[in-house]
């Protein structure tokens, strides 16, 4: 007979380990199993969050930003640092490190918590059996109460930019590079791309970035959007609007493109390009014909609100999954899945997932766009403070972007904080703390922050729906 347990989970990324780790702790016999291998052929815990996303990136983003600032901001304060160098294998080795700390720290919390770890791949059966091949092929059928699909997303690839992890890379290429391209080419100003783009730009990379779209950052808020790309431009990097690339062609190490944009065809060459179009859910090979559970047209699970199947007892979350792909809602939504197992009351509030991209400066934002509320026909107030005005932004040289805050114009509540400028996305999350409580931006205004803080910023631009900042001329008069 098979071995039984009360909850599978497969996939041990954000969503899948977050889940996993709840489930034992709750008392339920839990088992997750996960295919990927580091470098060293162990299996490794964390998914594309920790091994090739959010850690790694921010690891590189942090490295190339202290080279920056050495190189370029330094003077500001007064200090000389002569010939800085840098060490591109070190800083890739630094990152390495780092996933392979937290991915280690996985493994130490299952064996704590008493998750058994599986190694290799899992796919749904009819009737909640989980099927695991393992790398030598040795298949095993485990029975499961609950199953839980959590594996996730890959990068898309385009007919026109095959990757060869080489000249053309996609995202987990990009976080390998041994040494810095002279001339660097993005596809796509989505998150994955600016962020990967900034990391090598700040290194000293000639940026270009193409993207098909003729808007910046269509699904942020308008305001903040245009704003981002007056700084990117000053920053250096060249983003192309409205330009589609058709092709490629890589000879003696180098790559080059064509693509069309309102001046027709064009050609660019670059010595890496990386490809940074979307990604996709993983879902082939994870459900068996007769599963039962059903996926739409792009290959997302349909699930409810609850993140339940079509199938009882077995639910999906994550990636594989609508919504914005992103780590904070994998986990959410595995918390809230083994908390329903469990007979507890736990849902998701899709309306507050906070979104960042780590750029610099950062940009961050929760609840609802200026444009989204005026599509939606809701009567709005809205508080901007710029950072130029904040005392602990200019101590720090750092006073690019602002703050802004949309509130209900009838109940003042807050609709909307959208952020771009130093610690956007700690700024931001005080925004959707106090969202979550229902917070009018008078509940924000009456607040006492400290001082000198960025958090500051934040209650000027509270102030300012009313026009009562203090620290810049209101345009909304009392
Ligand atoms: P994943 O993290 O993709 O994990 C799924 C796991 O399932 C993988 O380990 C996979 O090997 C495993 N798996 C798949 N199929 C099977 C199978 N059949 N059997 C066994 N195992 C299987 N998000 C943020 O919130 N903040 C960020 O700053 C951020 N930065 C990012 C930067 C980059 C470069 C990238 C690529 C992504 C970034 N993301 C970020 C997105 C974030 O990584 C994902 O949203 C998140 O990892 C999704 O979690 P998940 O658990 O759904 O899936
Ligand atoms: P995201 O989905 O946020 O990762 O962003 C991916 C970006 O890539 C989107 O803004 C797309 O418009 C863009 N994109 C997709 N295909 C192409 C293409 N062929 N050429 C240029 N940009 C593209």
């Amino acid at each position: 007979m098979s071995q039984k347990f009360d909850v599978i989970v497969i996939g041990a990324g954000p969503g899948g380990y977050v889940a996993a780790i709840k489930a034992a702790q709750l008392g339920m016999k839990t088992a997750c199993i996960e295919k990927f291998e580091d470098k060293d052929g162990n299996m490794a815990l964390g998914g594309t969050c920790l091994n090739v996303g959010c850690i790694p990136s921010k690891a590189l983003l942090d490295s190339a930003w202290k080279y920056h600032e050495a190189k370029e901001d330094f003077a500001v304060h007064g200090i000389g640092v002569e010939n800085v160098t840098m060490d591109v294998p070190a800083m890739i080795a630094r990152k390495a490190n780092i996933v392979k700390n937290l991915t280690g720290g996985i493994a130490g919390l299952f064996k704590a918590n008493g998750v058994t770890s599986i190694a290799g791949h899992g796919k749904l059966l009819a009737n909640k059996q989980v099927e695991v091949t393992a790398a030598d092929g040795t298949i095993t059928v485990y029975d499961a109460e609950n199953v839980i699909i959590a594996a996730g997303s890959q990068p898309i690839d385009i007919p026109p930019a095959p990757v060869d992890q080489d000249v053309i890379v996609d995202s987990t290429g990009a976080l390998e590079f041994q040494a810095v391209p002279k001339r660097l080419g993005v596809i796509g100003a989505g998150v994955i791309g600016l962020e990967l783009g900034s990391v090598w730009g700040r290194l000293g990379a000639e940026v270009t970035v193409i993207e098909a779209q003729d808007k910046f950052l269509p699904a942020m808020d308008e305001q903040v959007a245009k704003e981002a790309l007056k700084i990117f431009a000053k920053q250096g990097l060249d983003i192309r609007l409205g330009a589609r690339l058709t092709g490629s062609n890589v000879a003696k190490g180098e790559v080059t493109v064509s693509f069309t944009d309102a001046k027709g065809e064009q050609q660019m060459t670059f010595d890496k390009l990386i490809v940074a179009v979307g990604r996709r859910p993983v879902t082939t090979n994870v459900l068996a014909a007769d599963s039962g559970v059903t996926i739409d047209e792009r290959g997302f699970i349909y699930v409810d609100d609850i993140c339940a199947t079509s199938v009882p007892g077995v639910y999906a979350i994550g990636d594989v999954v609508r919504g914005p792909m992103l780590a904070h809602k994998a986990s959410e939504e595995g918390v809230m899945v083994v908390e329903r197992i469990a007979g507890k009351k736990n849902q998701v509030n899709y309306d507050l997932i906070p979104g960042v991209i780590y750029t610099h400066p950062e940009i961050a934002s929760v609840g609802k766009t200026e444009q989204q509320l005026k599509s939606d026909g809701v009567a709005v107030n809205v508080g901007v403070f710029p950072f130029a005005a904040s005392g602990r932004a200019m101590a720090a040289n750092d006073t690019a972007g602002f703050v802004k805050v949309i509130a209900d114009a009838t109940t003042d509540r807050v609709l909307g904080v959208h952020v771009i400028g130093p610690s956007a996305a700690e700024l931001v999350q005080q925004g959707a703390i106090a969202m979550e409580f229902g917070s009018s931006a008078e509940d924000l205004a009456l607040m006492v922050f400290s001082h000198p803080t960025l958090s500051e910023t934040l209650h000027e631009a509270a102030l300012a729906v009313s026009g009562q900042a203090i620290h810049i001329a209101n345009r909304k008069k009392r």
